[in-house]
């Protein structure tokens, strides 16, 4: 019998057998997926930036770690995309306010960050600072901005290249693999069988000892079953009563050519190494990422309030155009009119898997042999090593484990007992 079996083949399930197979080269890994190869969930639907800048330091450390570990592995040769082009906050008084937890929590740690004057970022970034006497700023809602904050530890990543990383060390390391295989039942047994008829009852020792798949196999694990599957985790786990604590939301992103004016805010000019755009975070939560290699930017918005938590579109959750044109356009082209101009012209849609607290969720609920790894909230990309490495100490029993930066943490730190304070409050 296999000793680990991970349901999931994305960067949480791929990171968590690598961290399973370095740590206990003997022991046995399975990680089986609905998707026909790895990736195939919100891994592969990403935007794909990073940033060592949290208000949570847990949250930061975990993104700190693996940020260096990634750029350990490019530098190693192995072209991951990653981009050091930073983040960059066009605050208005209200995003400003909301960032200062994060700036003291960067400064305590020693992390740089910078603040930009707007005259500054008008002429690098093509951006118009001004907006207040403008009637469609007072109808969204917007302010001029007050002030830029630059994030140099931070950038963009080929999200794919780095499944491919993981894929290829799993594969190397003796993981296998088994695609196109849905987990639709986690299977609970007692750990003593007495062959009486109506088993398990409430007084038995239980755990959860496999998963059965939709062509009716089942697949178990001696040791213990890991449910790394992302936004469909709590559907997996709440029918036997056990909550992962997080539920998908769905996110879109939206492709705009960086034509005309836009062109001059992708090649922006004095604000990181490579003269490219940083990543944009704009009032109420929209982002711009620049897509060098298309020319362009990926555009998207992290809205809270008033969608619901659920998967909607099962196999290929599709981007709504008039979400674009009505829910972002008319903030991000008050400071980059151009945009009026260019529609976009691709599109996808992908899922948030928020926890409560927005911070990971890595827990092995009533010693089932049941093991938890969800809730990336929106950054599991630029988290996933430290998630992996966490999630493979916990299944092998562990107190605590090292981060690539040598930070030690405690194993039970994103569980439900021991869990850290404070809600991470700049999810984007
Ligand atoms: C639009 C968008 C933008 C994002 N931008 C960023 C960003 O800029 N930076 C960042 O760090 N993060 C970003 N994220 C978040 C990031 O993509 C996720 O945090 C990360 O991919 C989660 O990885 P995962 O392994 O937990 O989930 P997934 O990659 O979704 O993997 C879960 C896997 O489980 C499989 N699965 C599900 N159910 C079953 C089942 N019943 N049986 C078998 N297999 C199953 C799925 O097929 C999937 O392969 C973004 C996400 C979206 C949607």
């Amino acid at each position: 019998m296999i000793d680990y079996v991970i349901v999931g083949s994305g960067i949480v399930g791929l990171a968590t057998a690598y961290y399973l197979k370095r740590f206990s080269p003997e022991s046995s890994v399975l990680i089986i997926d609905k998707a026909p190869g790895p990736g195939g969930g919100d891994s592969g639907r990403s935007a794909a930036a990073f940033r060592a800048f949290f208000t949570n330091k847990v949250n930061l450390m975990l993104a700190n770690s693996s940020i260096e570990f990634y750029k350990s592995i490019q530098d190693r040769g192995f072209d991951l995309g990653m981009m050091f082009v930073g983040y960059l906050f066009l605050a208005d008084k209200r995003l400003f306010n909301l960032l200062e937890d994060g700036l003291r929590e960067a400064s305590r740690i020693g992390l740089e960050y910078k603040i930009l004057d707007p005259e500054f970022l008008a002429s690098s970034l093509n951006v118009r600072v001004k907006v207040e006497d403008l009637e469609e700023a007072s109808l969204v809602d917007v302010e001029d901005i007050e002030a830029g904050v630059l994030v140099p530890k931070a950038g963009i990543i080929a999200a794919d290249k780095l499944v491919e990383y993981y894929y290829r060390s799993d594969l190397s390391l003796g993981v296998n693999f088994s695609f196109n295989s849905e987990a639709v039942n986690l299977l609970v047994e007692p750990r003593k069988q007495l062959g009486i008829e109506g088993e398990p009852f409430p007084w038995q020792d239980l755990r959860v000892v496999g998963v059965k798949l939709a062509d009716g196999r089942e697949v178990r694990a001696s040791k213990k079953l890991i449910v790394a599957a992302g936004a469909w985790t709590w559907r997996i786990t709440t029918p036997i009563g056990v909550e992962s604590y997080s539920r998908p939301k769905k996110r879109q992103i939206f492709t705009v050519k960086a034509l005309g004016d836009l062109s001059k805010t992708l090649n922006a000019r004095n604000l990181n190494p490579y003269n490219i755009s940083p990543f944009i975070i704009l009032p109420k939560k929209i982002y711009m990422r620049p897509v060098p290699e298309e020319r362009a930017f990926w555009i998207g918005v992290s809205d809270e309030l008033g969608r619901p938590y659920e998967i909607v579109e099962e196999r290929e959750p599709k981007a709504d155009l008039d979400f674009y044109v009505k829910g972002i356009l008319p903030v991000a082209s008050i400071y980059f009119p151009e945009l009026q101009k260019h529609y976009p012209h691709a599109m996808w849609a992908g899922y948030y898997d928020l926890s409560f607290d927005k911070l990971p969720i890595i827990y092995e609920p009533y010693e089932s042999d049941l093991i938890i790894s969800c809730g990336t909230s929106g950054s599991g990309i630029m988290k996933a090593d430290a998630i992996g490495r966490i999630t493979a100490a916990l299944a092998l029993g562990f107190d605590e484990v090292e981060l690539y930066t040598g930070d030690t943490i405690r194993v039970d730190s994103l569980g439900v007992k021991n869990r850290v304070s404070g809600a991470e409050k700049l999810v984007l």
